[in-house]
């Protein structure tokens, strides 16, 4: 394997007994990123320079025999979504595209000092709203096996700058799919984290009680890592929790057994690719192979959860998005009359077409006399997805089914319809209304070769025992040491 193809793991042990330097690393990694992007378009901005200067410091620490963090010399790419000081944040969107952030994200801070090396920040579906990434105001992302396919979304860019070996690891966040759906169209590991896990601090906001920051990967072991580093409360993010942060990467290889593994039936029903489900019935056989119980369970809820959320995500970003008004930061419009027609000129040029049906959508949902009809009879029906899952979790120890029901779609193919571009996230949506730990892991390939992912749900705070699931699969294939060809 070429240095930029190995994982983060592999390259810190060679840091660590002195066979590379962070420059070396760093310098292989812009180089395949000058080779690569004009094609898979991942990046928004690479910081070469700014890059090189954080390599160089942590090999001169290294030498000076200074402590370095537990990602000294890792490149790590940003979704465009976290706040990165002095480097502009522009969401994918025209609204931001000249703001730069005054302060770094919470997980930014903790990069920094675990000695990770920020390599450049990555193309996003608009206000991260979308499961393509073409709602990006700077145009698609290329999913790396296949250039005319979509990556996923919305964190596509983060998502195929690591399965172009372009970065070794790389933060996104996901909101309703955003990164364990990218993570399996991209055949990469993608980790969202329990909502809490992970403060917001520094995230833009699309809706806030669904939102979290998480993690994508080439395995198991780099995500436990990545966690371990970014994971812990911070009182900046008031629904932050105050949880130990485990040791992820050291229990990594301990086997969950007994395993129980709950099947949802609503999860293999029409609409599911066979293909998909062909990988996705072979991952749960590697499962049995290893002793564990496969228990069919129902989730009679989820046939509601697109529903419910594209009424409580569209709600809150009506909300969180009212301030871009083009009078603090972002957008203005060149002309106008009064400040109302400032106002509505420079939203109705700054954001894009989804941007805007999400905000109308959000704002009648919230609006007098039809607030209780949609937005609080969806609060209810939440709260029972979630009793479905207190019962599942009652039984087993995780849950799994396919991440997203298709493979990476054709680019432009669902653009013109909606309803068929929010049914990609079927799968994922429940794992945020409730606030659960989900992990997509690679689990195979169609006859065409695109990747496919295997989806894992855990009860909140379980990453430590969700992660080491993964690892009992990971540890008897290979999937995840594959690598496009570009
Ligand atoms: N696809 C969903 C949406 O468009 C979820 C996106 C996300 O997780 N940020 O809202």
């Amino acid at each position: 394997m070429k240095l930029h193809e190995r994982a983060a793991s592999e390259l810190l042990a060679d840091l660590a007994g002195g066979k590379l330097t962070a420059t070396e690393i760093t310098q292989d990694f812009l180089a395949a990123i000058r080779a690569r992007d004009g094609k898979v378009k991942a990046f928004l901005q690479v910081d070469e320079e700014g890059a090189l200067a954080q390599a160089a410091a942590v090999d001169a620490k290294r030498r000076r025999g200074e402590p370095l963090g537990k990602l000294a010399g890792i490149p790590v790419a940003i979704k465009d979504v976290l706040c990165t000081r002095g480097t502009r944040t522009t969401c994918g969107s025209k609204m931001l595209q000249n703001f730069v952030p005054p302060y770094d994200a919470h997980v930014i801070e903790r990069l920094r000092d675990a000695d990770a090396v920020l390599i450049g920040k990555t193309n996003m579906d608009e206000f991260a709203m979308g499961s393509s990434n073409e709602n990006s105001a700077f145009g698609p992302v290329h999913n790396p096996w296949d250039l005319e396919r979509v990556p996923g979304g919305s964190s596509g860019g983060s998502a195929a700058a690591v399965a172009a070996s372009a970065a070794p690891l790389a933060l996104g966040s996901d909101t309703g799919c955003s990164i364990r759906q990218p993570a399996s169209l991209c055949g990469i590991v993608g980790l969202k984290p329990t909502y809490g896990r992970v403060s917001r601090y520094g995230l833009v906001a699309l809706a806030s009680s669904l939102d979290q920051i998480g993690i994508f990967s080439h395995d198991t072991t780099d995500a436990a890592l990545m966690l371990e580093v970014i994971a812990g409360h911070d009182a900046r993010d008031s629904t932050s929790v105050n949880v130990p942060v485990s040791e992820y990467s050291q229990s990594l290889n301990a086997p969950v057994r007994p395993l129980t593994i709950g099947l949802p039936v609503e999860y293999f029903d029409k609409g599911l690719d066979p293909e998909v489900e062909r990988a996705v019935r072979a991952a749960l056989d590697v499962y049995r192979q290893q002793g564990a119980t496969i228990k069919e369970i129902s989730l009679p809820n989820s046939t509601h959860a697109i529903a419910v959320y594209y009424v409580v995500a569209t709600a809150e970003a009506s909300s969180n998005l009212a301030r871009y008004d083009g009078v603090h930061y972002g957008y203005r419009a060149d002309k106008f009359d009064s400040m109302i027609h400032m106002y509505s000129r420079s939203r109705g040029q700054g954001f894009g077409p989804e941007v805007k049906r999400r905000i109308m959508l959000g704002t009648f949902v919230l609006s007098s006399g039809y607030h209780d009809a949609y937005y609080v009879r969806a609060l209810k029906v939440r709260r029972l997805i979630k009793n479905d899952f207190d019962a599942a979790f009652a039984q087993c120890d995780v849950v799994m089914g396919p991440t997203a029901p298709t493979p990476a779609f054709k680019l432009k193919e669902k653009v013109a319809d909606p309803l068929q571009m929010y049914l990609s996230d079927i799968y994922t949506i429940s794992c945020n209304l409730v606030g659960l730990a989900g992990l997509s892991i690679p689990c195979g390939f169609t006859s065409a070769g695109l990747p496919i992912g295997l989806h894992l749900l855990g009860a909140p705070f379980s990453e430590e025992k969700l992660l080491r699931i993964a690892r009992m699969h990971e540890s008897a294939t290979d999937w995840h040491r594959r690598r496009p060809v570009l």
